[in-house]
């Protein structure tokens, strides 16, 4: 499993959630990365849209905890679903209940992907307070006191 060979499709990428509970690998090639703004993404992330990537599920494998993942499919949906950490809550790796595409939470990932997000789905349901992050003031850590 070495990088070192610098090969596209011998990459891998490391994930798994903040309390170290899960791990996973994902061998290359990831194969699209996009932002969901349904407003499914919206609660399940708590947050303005999912940022996600996807690959086949025979590309995924659970290193450490997958005991500890919890699955999650809403009644009456095909392509929806989530995964968490039992213990920290974190947002993981899940495979969609009629194919075999795994959706990977890029936040997820403790390895840069080599891919950028592409577009965003669902932009017509963005949360009505969302605005561009280009459009706000940045700080590379906390904001200066007032
Ligand atoms: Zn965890
Ligand atoms: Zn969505």
């Amino acid at each position: 499993m070495s990088d070192a060979t610098n090969s596209a499709e011998d990459r891998v990428f490391h994930g798994g959630c903040l309390c170290g509970a899960t791990q996973y690998r994902v061998q290359a090639p990831l194969k699209l990365f996009q932002y969901c703004h349904c407003s499914r993404c919206q609660k399940i992330t708590g947050s303005a849209h999912a940022s996600n990537l996807y690959i086949h599920k025979e590309q995924l494998t659970w290193t450490k905890g997958e005991d500890e993942v919890q699955t999650f499919h809403l009644e009456g949906t095909k392509y929806y679903g989530s995964a968490f950490c039992k213990r920290c809550g974190s947002n993981l790796p899940w495979q969609v209940q009629t194919g075999n595409t795994v959706v990977i939470p890029a936040g997820s990932l403790d390895d840069a992907p080599d891919l950028t997000p592409a577009q965003n789905i669902y932009w017509a349901s963005k949360a009505c307070w969302y605005r561009s992050p280009d459009n706000l003031p940045a700080f590379d850590t906390l904001p200066p006191r007032k």
